[in-house]
């Protein structure tokens, strides 16, 4: 295109906004402000873990998670937000947060942009109670148009991807019995990171040959052992490790990236959007959570940004029920590995909607998020 012709369809689109107050009557009802207002409520909820789970900074049985509805002419958004008591947030903080949230002052809940920069805008921090809001607002706005996400951004349900399965850090009889459990599953997510790595590798492969994905979160704090070990788990079927070392160690995954066999992957060294720069040659992808990006908006760009550096994507999670869950799989399409059995390892879901079957992510044609409310 010519740049006059490119200047003309510029002033086109500049003197848009004159065309609309042209439009027929029909349209400029819907464009103009209806009057109603959306009602945020949130209550505090704690899940119940299915085993104890261990990771290399901790160890728990239970998450506590905030509970978020977002009420708009007569249409419920669901969302949540999930706080492994390691990443900072709580109840507590959950709840000072929401206070502070007023959607009252909007009258389109369609325009998510505004709404959202408003509520990351509110105090830093808090990117798990930031993403409840995000998840109930494109639950709502997904409802009012009758659409799941998938459908809205254009993707195929078919590509959905095959999720692993994790396996916290135990004992050899405990592990074995973790992969029996797991029969389903196709690739199995293994912790490491504490002194038992080889046997923890060794007893998962005396019980199966599926592939293995590594996460260290940050276990490993010396680079030449890293790649030592990432040599050894290289010849026992692992297709990549994840967060090997402390996160602000970007130069250390850099030097380690550039000879280690295996693909290596930036977990907690990326939260949101502009970590992404700074991963970007320290890693060969990212995982992406809602919990960490503040919801499915952020965790979009973030795909797209990603995949624009030849980056590879991993779409995870943290324990969450199905409301969060089903969330995160509407932009499971778009990625190379998922990690979203959050929901498989809690006894007390609330909710109903993507599932796991066969190992896949099966979406719900549910619109919004995809989920029912089932408690
Ligand atoms: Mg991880």
């Amino acid at each position: 295109m010519k740049r006059r012709e490119f200047l003309k369809l510029g002033t086109l689109a500049a003197i848009g906004p004159t065309f609309i107050s042209g439009v027929p009557e029909i349209f400029s009802k819907k464009l103009t402000s209806s009057g109603k207002k959306m009602n945020l409520k949130f209550y505090p909820y704690t899940l119940e873990l299915k085993h104890v789970f261990t990771v290399a900074t901790a160890s728990r049985k239970t998450t506590p998670v905030m509970m978020v509805e977002i009420e708009y002419d007569g249409i419920t958004g669901y969302g949540e937000a999930s706080m492994p008591p390691y990443l900072g947030e709580s109840h507590q903080t959950a709840n000072d947060f929401l206070s502070k949230v007023d959607l009252q002052q909007f009258e389109d809940p369609f325009n998510l942009e505004e709404i959202l920069s408003y509520v990351d805008s509110i105090a830093p921090g808090n990117p798990a109670a930031k993403a409840s809001v995000d998840i109930a607002l494109h639950d709502l706005v997904g409802k009012l148009i009758n659409q799941p996400w998938y459908k809205i951004w254009g993707l195929n349900p078919d590509k959905t991807p095959y999720t692993s399965f994790t396996i916290g850090i135990d004992k050899p009889e405990v592990v074995r019995q973790k992969v029996k459990e797991a029969e389903q599953y196709k690739i199995l997510k293994v912790k490491l990171g504490l002194e038992n790595d080889k046997e923890m590798i060794e007893t998962i492969r005396s019980v199966t040959d599926k592939p293995i994905r590594c996460d260290v979160n940050q276990g490993w704090k010396n680079k030449e052992e890293a790649l030592k070990m990432i040599e050894w788990l290289a010849t026992k079927g692992v297709e990549f490790v994840e967060q090997p070392m402390p996160k602000e160690w970007y130069d250390e995954h850099a030097w380690l990236r550039e000879r280690s066999p295996l693909p290596i992957i930036g977990d907690e060294s990326v939260q949101r959007l502009p970590d992404i720069r700074k991963a970007y040659g320290a890693y060969d992808g990212i995982n992406i959570k809602l919990m960490k990006s503040t919801g499915m908006r952020e965790a979009y760009k973030m795909i797209l940004l990603a995949r624009s550096l030849d980056m590879k994507v991993m779409l995870g999670c943290m324990t969450e029920t199905s409301c969060a869950i089903s969330a995160a799989a509407q932009l499971s399409p778009l990625v190379d590995w998922a990690d979203l059995d959050g929901a498989e390892l809690i006894s007390n879901d609330l909710f109903e909607g993507t599932k796991i079957i066969d190992g896949k992510v099966v979406l719900s044609n549910l619109p919004g998020i995809g989920v029912r409310k089932i408690k």
